[in-house]
């Protein structure tokens, strides 16, 4: 099964793949995690996402591209893969059905999770990172059973540096322009399907389920 996260940031798109992922045992792709992985090792891909990634801009096509090309091509996405945070534009995701086809595969299912922009603001700002493993929590929304600390690993919770209002109004804003478009492109295709993101994270997820197990059209 080959599946697609969309939606703006702070919809919930790495908390349910953590998820499903599991569920399916499939890969999880996240361009996000890969930046993020790159700038604290500084290697030079790092140094140039960082450019970028620390104003809230989407990093330039071709780097972005060549990052998910090589990912696509490694064995263990053989079974099939879950991207979230790519596509992000219409170009990123002509690149993807051309890297499907010399694959002779395809996408199944571009999974839009659907939250209003005012819920965002608070998602993205109480958002907390674990170090160690990369688990998603919110303080307040899904708060880990001791403060600050993984529940998952024990591994210590961190915030972004993007996750602040500043820079959030900068990704909202790159999100509308660059990224919604390719709503049409999917739903052109007939891959799209809207998933109600302002549930709870677990009926959220059993949607989703129900959508891949191929229960609701
Ligand atoms: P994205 O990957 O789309 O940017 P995340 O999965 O990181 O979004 O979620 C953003 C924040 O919102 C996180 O702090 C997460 O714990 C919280 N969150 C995710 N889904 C829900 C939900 N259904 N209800 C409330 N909070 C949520
Ligand atoms: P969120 O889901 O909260 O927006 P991500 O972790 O997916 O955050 O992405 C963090 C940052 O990484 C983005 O703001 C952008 O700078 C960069 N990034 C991630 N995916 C892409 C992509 N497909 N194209 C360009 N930049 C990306
Ligand atoms: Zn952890």
């Amino acid at each position: 099964m080959n599946i697609i996260f969309m939606g703006p940031p702070g919809a919930g798109k790495g908390t349910q793949a953590e998820r499903i992922v599991m569920e399916f045992e499939i890969p999880h792709i996240s361009t996000g995690d890969a930046f993020r992985l790159a700038m604290s090792q500084g290697t030079p891909l790092g140094l140039k996402a960082k450019e970028y990634v620390d104003q809230g801009l989407l990093v330039p096509d071709e780097i972005t591209i060549g990052i998910v090309k090589e990912r696509l091509q490694q064995e263990d996405c053989g079974k099939g893969f879950l991207l979230d945070g790519f596509p992000r534009t219409i170009s990123q995701a002509e690149a993807l059905d051309s890297i499907m086809a010399d694959m002779e595969r395809k996408i199944d299912y571009a999974i839009n999770l659907v939250v209003d922009r005012k819920l965002l603001l608070d998602r993205l700002t109480g958002r907390r990172i674990c170090k160690k493993c990369g688990a998603t929590y919110h303080v307040l929304f899904n708060p880990p059973k001791a403060e600050n600390i993984c529940d998952k690993c024990s591994g210590e919770l961190y915030q972004r540096s993007d996750d602040t209002a500043e820079k959030v109004g900068t990704r909202l804003d790159e999100y509308i322009n660059k990224t919604a478009p390719l709503l049409d492109y999917y739903r052109s295709k007939n891959l799209l399907l809207e998933v109600n993101g302002e549930e709870e994270i677990d009926t959220v997820t059993s949607n989703i389920v129900k959508i891949l197990r191929g229960q609701v059209q």
